[in-house]
């Protein structure tokens, strides 16, 4: 019969959330490099103590990442989170730790301490029940992903070329959902310029930029398609001066989600060749889609089944879903690996003052890391 490991880590949970709790008290905004190279040290050490090969790639002004290795051989699976949080120091005064109807609370409870506190308590039950691996484990925990990763994308993408596959522990979707996509993401500039000309005496010579940006915004709206998952939205228009010149310039900013790489690929070309309807007006575009989508492939769904298989051994059902919300797992999913995300807690409230992971449901998820981290 195999083992239960829901009801062995049931019976540590008061140790688990004891340790949690110690990650939550040290607070680590993304821009205190110092605070967050405090609990980097912690975190270095307690997987050095397991037996780890721990490596820190310095940073000057975020965190030091961290890749922790454990295991032989040249095959890797890749398991990444992150330990800077979105709070600032002194958050814990006004949301303080605590435990409450079963939900414990405080800043990075959820978003995501508790990640990298299951991915520990799971390689140390491989480690001290010498569980076999198929594949060495590589940890990447990394200090800036709540400002968008960019002191260690290059990181994580050069790992993700080593691995298999990767596995984010960022937290579930809802009751507890894995992701199997993300939306991708971005921002364009449009820039319109035109001439100015006195409104009454001159209205013909003058171009008026803030009409041609109303027909560019025509054009940039019919680029949305829903069925494929994509949207662009205008979210801020400026320009002109006073009402008695025709102005001479108009700009808007777009957000833009796509769900596929093909998709961003037909926006950009879309909003990089847009043409002046006005004779004389000249665009000009900036920006693009920055993160990219992370897509639900045939080889993600084979392994999200492999998942649901390991969670029916411990009694959980686990569900799917996409979500427009982007994290690591965009970063990595351009390398092109199989990735499965939000592998960590059950709660509610990233980012939010009533951030929390639910207590009960500790067990069984790390149940499942522990199966997928030896069966993978
Ligand atoms: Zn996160």
């Amino acid at each position: 019969m195999s083992t239960n490991w829901t009801e062995v880590f049931a019976a540590q949970l008061d140790e688990i959330v004891a340790e949690l709790k110690t990650y939550v008290e040290m607070e680590t905004p993304t821009h205190n490099k110092q605070a967050v190279d405090q609990l980097g040290n912690f975190i270095a050490d307690r997987f050095a103590a397991l037996g780890c090969k721990v490596e820190r790639h310095p940073q000057e002004v975020v965190g030091d990442q961290l890749r922790i290795e454990y295991g032989e051989g040249d095959e890797q699976i890749l398991i990444l989170g992150h330990f800077d949080t979105v709070k600032e120091i002194g958050t814990l005064t006004t949301e303080p730790w605590r435990i409450e109807d079963g939900k414990a609370y405080g800043p990075g409870t959820y978003d995501m301490k508790s990640g990298i506190v299951f991915s520990y308590y799971a390689l140390k039950t491989i480690i001290e029940n010498q569980l076999p691996l198929n594949k060495k484990l590589v940890f990447f925990w990394n200090t800036d992903e709540e400002t968008g990763s960019e002191h260690s994308k290059e990181l994580i993408q050069e790992e993700g070329r080593r691995s298999a596959l990767a596995l984010v522990i960022e937290p579930t979707y809802g009751d507890g959902y894995v992701k199997t996509s993300r939306k991708g993401g971005g921002e364009f500039t449009l820039r319109v310029k035109g001439r100015a000309a006195h409104a009454g005496n001159d209205h013909k010579i003058g171009i008026n930029a803030i009409d041609e940006l109303a027909h560019q915004i025509l054009q940039i709206r019919a680029l949305t398609d829903y069925e494929q998952g994509t949207t662009l939205s205008v979210g801020v228009i400026s320009g002109g001066t006073v009402s008695n010149v025709v102005p001479e310039y108009a700009e808007a900013i777009i957000d833009v989600r796509v769900m596929k790489a093909s998709e961003a690929e037909r926006v950009t070309q879309a909003m990089y060749t847009l043409k002046p309807m006005l004779e004389g007006a000249v665009l000009t575009v900036e920006g693009g889609v920055a993160k990219t989508p992370m897509e639900r492939t045939e080889a993600t769904e084979k392994l999200f089944l492999h998942a649901k298989e390991q969670a029916k051994l411990e009694g959980l059902e686990l569900k799917e879903i996409g979500v427009g919300g982007t994290s690591d797992g965009n970063v990595v999913a351009v390398v092109g690996i199989p990735v499965l995300d939000g592998l960590g807690p059950v709660g509610d409230g990233a980012h939010a003052s009533h951030e929390h992971v639910v207590v009960d449901e500790i067990p069984a998820r790390i149940a499942l890391l522990v199966r997928l981290f030896t069966t993978m």
